[in-house]
């Protein structure tokens, strides 16, 4: 196997390059700084066809211990331009950057996004939101990698958003980048909501230990977190895994869990909501490794 990509490295550690601090080694690991770089690392995984996934600030994933059997290719290409009330902006762009520039411009629309840790790129692919809006509200356009390594742009229709959920996520289509199109506010009631959504997010989350967030989408017409607080399972722990206190739907790393402790605390969750309220969970979280 030979990989025509400068600098990757091998058997590369991942647990330090998520919000959780879980996983185990890639085989391959290559971070791309450009958007260049970062479709010349796919297509050389295609052309050697190695299995090869991306990591953007890996706060949405779990990796497996034994870790993921191909290459990792870490997205930090992260040039972005506002041009009126439009900013592009390459898909390892910090999303809490994206917030901020936006607000100080009086630019609105991406406030929603305070306190989401992402890449652009994380944030498109699992249309992240809140209850206030979510990414497909202010996207143009995103340019995508297909399974084949083809280069296409997606109007927002074409993205085909849902709850947590797009196009890319199901076709497993890599984002390189995206068009948003914000809206002309002022620039002080902006960075108010911005503030608030910041302290809301402190004062709601559990954000002392590391954790994927939210582990669990919330079924139709209720909160998973709320469920697992009902059930009486805030608090429970498997070797180091821990149910949040604070926020039910947290599963946190209290003390150096392992992917098994935390895969073994999930399994138990949706057993004991499913004996309770015939509800079955479905994780929110991505696994990564577990095949
Ligand atoms: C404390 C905390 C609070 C959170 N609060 C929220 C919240 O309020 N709302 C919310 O929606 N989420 C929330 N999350 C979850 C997380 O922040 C989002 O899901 C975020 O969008 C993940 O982005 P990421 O860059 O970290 O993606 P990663 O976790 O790195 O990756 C997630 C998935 O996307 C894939 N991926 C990443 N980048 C790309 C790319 N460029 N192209 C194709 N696939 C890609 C990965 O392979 C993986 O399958 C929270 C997480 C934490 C830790």
């Amino acid at each position: 196997m030979k990989f025509n990509i400068p600098n990757f490295q091998e058997h590369v550690i991942l647990a330090p390059f998520t919000t959780m601090k879980v996983g185990g080694p890639a085989r391959w690991f290559v971070t791309v700084a450009t958007t260049k770089e970062f479709i010349h690392a796919v297509r050389e995984a295609l052309r050697n066809n190695v299995p090869y996934c991306v990591l953007g600030k890996g706060a949405n994933v779990l990796i497996s211990d034994k870790g993921f059997d191909g290459l990792m290719i870490r997205a930090k290409n992260s040039h972005y331009v506002f041009r009126d009330t439009h900013v592009t902006a390459e898909a390892g762009t910090d999303l809490t950057t994206l917030v901020m520039q936006s607000a100080q411009r009086g630019l609105a629309g991406l406030e929603f996004a305070a306190g989401i840790p992402s890449t652009l790129g994380g944030a498109v692919r699992g249309n992240a939101g809140s209850r206030e809006s979510e990414m497909k509200n202010v996207i143009e356009t995103v340019d995508i990698l297909n399974a084949k390594g083809e280069q296409k742009t997606l109007t927002v229709a074409q993205c085909e958003f849902s709850y947590r959920n797009s196009r890319m996520k199901q076709q497993k289509e890599i984002v390189l980048s995206a068009v948003l199109k914000l809206e002309r506010g002022s620039k002080d009631t902006i960075l108010e909501k911005v503030k608030e959504n910041f302290s809301r997010k402190h004062k709601t989350q559990e954000l002392k230990f590391p954790s994927s967030g939210c582990i669990f989408m919330n079924p139709a017409a209720s909160a998973a977190g709320k469920l697992i607080e009902n059930a009486g399972l805030k608090g429970m722990r498997i070797g180091g895994a821990k149910i949040s206190e604070i926020h039910g739907n947290f599963v946190i790393n209290e003390n150096n869990a392992t992917a098994e402790d935390i895969i073994m605390l999930i399994s138990v969750i949706k057993q004991k909501i499913r004996t309770l309220y015939r509800i079955q969970l479905h994780e929110e979280i991505q696994y990564i490794g577990f095949d």
